[in-house]
């Protein structure tokens, strides 16, 4: 006998939408409530290191202060604590040490040129966490209480630890199963928890490296995974091919997935090229889609999209002096394998490629490595105002997103933080 046909199941983040919404409106528990929220200042704060300083090379400084709140299956969430950063309070046999039940978010908070504070489209970093948080049975967590807690803190903390214009900090919410319970099961109590951790300034970059992976480092995500969820277990598994691609002169690797080789996400950011198409001859800038639940859907990424739609495409919605002697552009979420972009290069159609996400921003790619023999010269046609080589596009986009960030011009993504400071 056939087997039965087995119903289609709704795609991951359908389910984990759809039970956080029925989680949320039969609770009866506390919810997420940030007017809860109390402050205990730090008394004894630290100080803020030059922008030279070669300990902002570390990525382990943080500020003043930490924002914690605990939740509990019988119990909901607690009135989220902003006080003194320091250790977190959790036993050896948490869940979040054994089983990678953690998830988080990466934000920047931006001084602007004209003084003020500012996030980059914090609602949608807010929405994600709450995915990736159920997609890992730990609980739903709402948006709008989860944003308006990443803006107290920064509100407090920011002041202080980010005085200087054009200069911004890095900001990590996160959430972990930090109950002490060994068994293998569903979380019964967790912490969220937002820090700010300081980077060096941006550096200059002459084109990244890339290393096209191969399927003996393993994949970064499949279908059917979680590659489209910030969850801590996404990125472990991949730490051991990108110290080999760095010893080896590379800056990250690009993760391709099955044998045709489909290009998805290079590191952890998303990845564009901008090339002819081989049948139409049109432009286009083409991105691994989000369908198939295979990349992260990156706020930088649906910036670019965005953008490019309004400000690059055939039929633009604003139209700027600055780019009016570049060829307009298809924007395309499509599926395409290494060997196109190869055959792109090889028949002189590749125009450029780059990265894009929070923590690297926009990083034009100059190099991409994917047999022994075999690598692609990506061309960088551009030299930026401050002296960087890049493709005419990533040039373009990436000044359009620094303009937001840093309040250069007024635009919805840009939103301005109240400052109260440690008192
Ligand atoms: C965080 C991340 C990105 C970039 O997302 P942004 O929201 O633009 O910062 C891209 N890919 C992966 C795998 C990531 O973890």
């Amino acid at each position: 006998m056939a087997p039965a046909a087995v119903p289609v199941a709704a795609t991951a983040s359908e389910l984990t939408v759809s039970a956080m919404k029925a989680d949320l409106a039969k609770s009866t528990k506390p919810q997420l409530d940030a007017s809860k929220l109390t402050y205990t200042f730090n008394k004894h704060g630290g100080v803020v290191p030059a922008l030279d300083d070669p300990i902002r090379r570390e990525h382990n400084s943080s500020t003043d202060h930490m924002l914690t709140v605990k939740w509990t299956e019988k119990g909901g969430w607690e009135a989220p604590q902003l006080r003194p950063y320091g250790h977190l309070d959790i036993m050896p046999t948490a869940s979040c040490i054994h089983y990678a039940t953690q998830a988080f978010e990466g934000m920047k908070a931006y001084r602007g040129v004209d003084g003020k504070l500012r996030l980059f489209r914090p609602d949608l970093n807010c929405k994600r966490m709450n995915l990736s948080s159920t997609r890992i049975a730990l609980p739903a967590i709402d948006p709008e209480q989860l944003e308006e807690l990443v803006k107290n803190f920064v509100s407090v903390d920011c002041p202080k630890w980010l005085p200087n214009a054009e200069t911004f900090i890095y900001l990590r919410p996160a959430v972990i199963a930090s109950g002490a319970a060994l068994g293998v099961q569903k979380p019964r109590e967790a912490t969220l928890f937002i820090i700010a951790v300081l980077f060096p300034p941006m550096e200059i970059m002459n084109g990244m490296r890339l290393l096209a992976s191969k399927e003996d480092m393993g994949v970064r995500a499949w279908p059917g995974g979680h590659g489209w969820s910030k969850v801590g277990a996404n990125y472990g598994p991949t730490l051991q091919a990108q110290g080999e691609a760095r010893e080896r002169g590379f800056d990250q690797i690009l993760w391709l997935l099955g044998s045709e080789g489909r290009v998805t996400e290079a590191g952890a950011s998303n990845f564009f090229v901008v090339w002819k198409n081989k049948t139409s001859g049109r432009l286009e800038l083409i991105t691994a889609p989000l369908g198939d639940k295979i990349i992260l859907d990156g706020v930088t990424r649906r910036s670019v999209i965005e953008l490019a739609k309004s400000r690059l495409s055939h039929n633009p919605t604003e139209v700027l002096k600055e780019v009016q002697h570049l060829e307009k552009l298809d924007v395309v979420e499509q599926s395409y394998t290494i060997d196109d972009i190869a055959e792109a290069y090889e028949s002189g159609r590749l125009v450029e490629a780059f990265a894009c996400g929070t923590a690297f921003f926009v990083a034009p790619i100059s190099y991409i490595q994917h047999e022994v023999e075999k690598g692609i010269e990506v061309p960088m046609n551009t030299t930026t105002a401050d002296g960087c080589k890049s493709g005419a596009y990533a040039a373009a986009i990436k000044t359009w997103l620094k303009e937001i960030m840093y309040g250069k011009v007024s635009h919805p993504w840009g939103v301005v933080i109240n400052e109260r400071g440690a008192q």
